[in-house]
């Protein structure tokens, strides 16, 4: 059998060395199991990073591809599309939104989520108010602007002047912090109900009735970021179904599409006044396959119990993670999140990244993020016998670690 450190070889590769790739190729997949290049078989808790939200290669999701890639791939938004259409119509039954535009990604989803915040202040007859205000941990993206949004200087750095119009890095959670950051220039105010690329952050269960409130008051936009949170992945919807409360504007990705590349965002008829014909637009965003696909993986997700049944794994899972932290103290330092949106916070002693090599040496995937926390993100449909495999898994990547600690402690000694 070929080792996969040996057959994946990163040094020669063509790609833009953006990522520090895991010496590993995957070859197919089915449900939460990968099948490696080297035939051998992993338990994906990363699910692509939340994205895989029906397992991978679900039947049906495979069958609306295949079906729709036989009839009409692509045509352009300068013409009816029927299943963009049925999409969207279902988006907007499911949730607080009147309309929905497509897009091929999270980040543009939240490009497009930012113009309509901005052009309905404009429409509104203020132009003066173009500020967003975000937080700090705040993940949006890679574009400029939603590099400029977010709450990572690093991700800014070397790329000329950020793009202007955001008060950047307000604390997450803190309503006061977010009040005296509000001023007549300010438009909207985005953020994401759960952080995810900033570590699991789950902010006081109050935020954002407090955040609507806010914007109510100073007559500002509420725009969610539920690329990572939506889609089923907190035991609802969306994430912000748990809190009373709707946002004006919602930008969503990831599980949309379970691995076929869709985003949208979602607004009110009234936060969408501004969008107009002509002042916004995409070539290959909610084209027939795409919107196929996305149709299929809703069909999943809305079936009656999906969602609850996400809800109680959820509950499982973070039982199970709660033992399995009360086994290895010296390595898990906590638990966070809420329904499939799961970390582990690992003590600084251990980087995560360490802990993450562990675990895919269990061939098993959790993903990194900031905090030093460990992400379990598995796809909703996972079963009890995966958890119980997972935590196998786990246990033995700890205990691997602990090793590691003791070995440390006695060259100290010496
Ligand atoms: C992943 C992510 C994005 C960016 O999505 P891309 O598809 O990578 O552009 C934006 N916001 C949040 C919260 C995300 O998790």
């Amino acid at each position: 059998m070929a080792d996969p450190v040996q057959s994946t070889s990163t040094a020669s590769s063509a790609i833009l060395p953006t990522y520090a790739r895991a010496p590993v190729a995957f070859e197919r997949g089915e449900g939460c199991w990968l099948e490696a290049t080297d035939g051998t078989r992993w338990l994906d808790f990363g699910a692509g990073i939340a994205v895989a939200s029906v397992g991978h290669s679900h039947p049906h999701v495979v069958e609306a591809l295949v079906e729709q890639g036989k009839k009409l791939w692509h045509v352009s938004n300068l013409y009816q599309i029927p299943q963009a259409e049925r999409l969207a119509r279902r988006l907007v039954e499911a949730t607080f939104a009147d309309y929905v535009f497509f897009t091929n990604s999270g980040a543009e989803a939240l490009e497009g989520a930012i113009k309509t915040a901005r052009k309905y202040q404009f429409a509104d007859g203020h132009p003066e108010r173009v500020e967003i205000i975000t937080f700090d941990g705040a993940f949006h993206g890679r574009t400029l602007s939603t590099i400029a949004a977010g709450g990572n200087d690093k991700y800014i750095e070397g790329f000329f002047a950020p793009v202007e119009g955001f008060h950047r890095k307000v604390p997450f959670g803190d309503i006061e912090a977010v009040k005296a950051a509000v001023n007549d220039r300010t438009a909207a105010i985005l953020v994401e109900p759960i952080q995810g690329e900033g570590g699991i952050r789950v902010p006081p269960a109050n935020f954002l009735r407090e955040l609507r409130k806010l914007c109510d008051e100073r007559h500002i936009l509420l725009v969610l970021d539920e690329v990572q949170s939506g889609m089923g992945r907190t035991g609802k919807l969306f994430a912000y179904m748990h809190s009373g409360v709707e946002p004006d504007i919602m930008s969503v990705a990831k599980g949309i599409g379970a691995g076929f590349p869709l985003g949208a965002f979602l607004t009110t008829k009234e936060a969408g006044k501004g969008m107009v014909a002509g002042t916004h637009g995409t070539t290959y965003g909610g084209n027939p396959l795409a919107t196929a696909v996305g149709n299929a993986v809703l069909d999943l997700v809305l079936a009656p119990g999906f969602l609850d049944r996400v809800a109680r794994t959820g509950l499982l899972l973070k039982q199970r993670l709660a033992a399995l932290a009360d086994a290895h103290p010296a390595v898990i330092a906590g638990i966070r999140g809420e329904g499939l949106m799961l970390g582990l916070k690992i003590r600084d002693e251990v980087p995560v990244g360490d802990l993450a090599v562990a675990v895919r040496g269990q061939h098993m995937l959790v993903i990194p993020a900031a905090e030093n926390v460990a992400r379990l993100l598995p796809p909703l449909t996972i079963g009890e016998s995966e958890i119980d495999e997972g935590m196998k898994r786990l246990d033995r990547a700890c205990a691997d670690i602990e090793r590691g600690l003791a070995a440390k402690q006695g060259e100290k000694a010496q």
